[in-house]
């Protein structure tokens, strides 16, 4: 499964948040690397529409989607040097599909900030100067040999091209995803500003009813999303039962927890979407890339699926909530038979016809 590494300066919050997002108990110390080892959390994708369905098949369970969280251990100033935590780092973070930068907005004297004070800006241009600071190294490695190739006939050119235009563009200080450069030639490399990121606001509870506020930390991101939450208050939403869950949110200005906006932004940023299957037994959600055609979405439930498919019955999940029942959207000519070629929509609600 695609997953999404969590990373940030030391003391921004990550083991709280991480904490909150497994429900474990992830050491969260007041000190410096205080977590070493990446640790994967599971989060499930909040989707509304399963209890929907789950009412109208009469299903026994529900089975969201999930976004799979991986915490990388602290980054600092100087880590692409050698110094803090280089190459574990390194390798932690290149493994995963997408990033989730958490900077701290929280005050509190009681918890030391490594640069001495409070400063999403600076905490931000710290950090994206280390990526960058690591990707141009694992170009200037790479640039030698490619060259070398590229004479010798046995590389394509476009290689040498992508690398030298990222290069440039590193030395310029900009952010590979944001550059659109085609860097498909040189994906072998894992270059990390070329990931798509999300950046995760640790903020006061002031910051999250602070529209301006948030706006202006927004700015410093954009086109890149933000998600605003308290890793605190996440922790102590994860405790309470959903009416005090709801209140408590209330309470602090938001109609979304912030794990759930993470989840959510998480898995549109990961470029996945789903589609919707319901029964008696489950109503589930099933993770395909967006842009999936139909048999590639059955595929994601079996592979015979795939291999034996001949049509899908696609029923919109608006439909299906308007007519009632399958056997009415039949009826009222809203079950669509689709075929291969089909590109899967949000919101499908679909069985499978195949082979075996
Ligand atoms: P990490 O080093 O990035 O993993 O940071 P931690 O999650 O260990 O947090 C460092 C310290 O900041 C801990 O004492 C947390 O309790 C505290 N902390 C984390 N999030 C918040 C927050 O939103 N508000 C406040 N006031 N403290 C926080």
């Amino acid at each position: 499964a695609l997953t999404i590494g969590i990373v940030g300066l030391p003391n921004v919050g990550k083991s709280t948040l991480f904490n909150a997002l497994t429900k474990n108990n992830v050491l969260a110390a007041n000190y410096p690397f205080a977590t070493i080892e990446p640790n994967v959390g599971v989060v499930n994708l909040p989707d509304e529409r399963l209890k929907t369905l789950a009412e109208i098949f009469g299903s026994e369970r529900i089975l969201p989607a999930s976004v799979s969280f991986v915490d990388i251990a602290g980054i600092v100033r100087g880590a692409s040097e050698g110094e803090g935590l280089g190459n574990q780092f390194l390798a932690n973070i290149r493994e995963a599909d997408a990033i989730a930068q958490v900077v701290r907005g929280f005050v509190d004297d009681d918890v030391v900030h490594v640069d001495g004070a409070v400063n999403p800006k600076n905490d931000l241009e710290t950090i994206n100067a280390e990526l960058m600071l690591a990707d141009l190294q694992t170009i200037e490695k790479a640039l030698p040999r490619y060259e070398k190739e590229v004479k010798r006939k046995t590389l394509d050119p476009s290689v040498l091209e992508a690398a030298t235009a990222a290069k440039d563009a590193l030395e310029r200080g900009e952010l590979l995803s944001q550059t659109g450069l085609d860097l498909a030639p040189i994906r072998e490399l894992g270059l990390l500003t070329a990931k798509p990121y999300i950046y995760v606001f640790n903020v006061d509870e002031s910051v999250l009813t602070d529209a301006s506020r948030k706006a202006e930390l927004e700015a410093l991101v954009a086109p890149a999303q933000a998600v605003f939450l308290d890793a605190k208050i996440e922790s102590e939403l994860i405790d309470l039962d959903p009416e005090d869950a709801a209140e408590l949110l209330e309470a602090t200005g938001q109609t979304e927890s912030g794990l759930d906006q993470l989840a959510r932004i998480g898995f549109a940023t990961l470029g996945l979407q789903t589609y919707l299957t319901a029964g008696p037994k489950e109503s589930r959600a099933w993770t395909i890339p967006q842009g999936a055609k139909a048999p590639q979405a059955a595929g994601v439930i079996h592979t015979d699926f795939e291999k034996g498919f001949i049509k899908a019955e696609v029923i919109s999940f608006a439909d299906l909530v308007e007519t009632g029942s399958v056997v009415e959207a039949r009826a009222k000519g809203k079950a669509r038979l689709e075929g291969k070629d089909y590109v899967m929509q949000d919101g499908d609600v679909v069985e499978f016809r195949f082979n075996v």
